[in-house]
């Protein structure tokens, strides 16, 4: 079956809590604001480097493994709770 869209040309991203690639307009985009904390990025247009996670769950796990700080080389502070 094919058709006109193809979903593999959507720009993929991968959740920095489960490892999972999936298409950016189905993540989270945070990206690192003043002060360098995180800061969501609702539209995903912030410029600067961002991580994306797929959902709350994969937030707290990415925080837990500090793949944000990884990300941001070293420079962020853990992402807002309950935000
Ligand atoms: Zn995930």
């Amino acid at each position: 079956m094919k058709q006109p869209h193809s979903p593999s040309k959507a720009p993929q991203r991968t959740c920095l809590g489960c490892g999972q690639k999936r298409p950016k307009r189905s993540l989270i985009r945070l990206c690192l604001g003043s002060g360098g904390v995180l800061a969501f990025d609702a539209e995903q247009v912030a410029p600067g480097r961002g991580g994306y996670v797929c959902g709350e769950g994969c937030l707290e796990a990415a925080s837990r493994r500090k793949a944000w700080v990884r990300s941001f080389k070293g420079k962020a502070v853990a992402p807002p709770k309950g935000a």
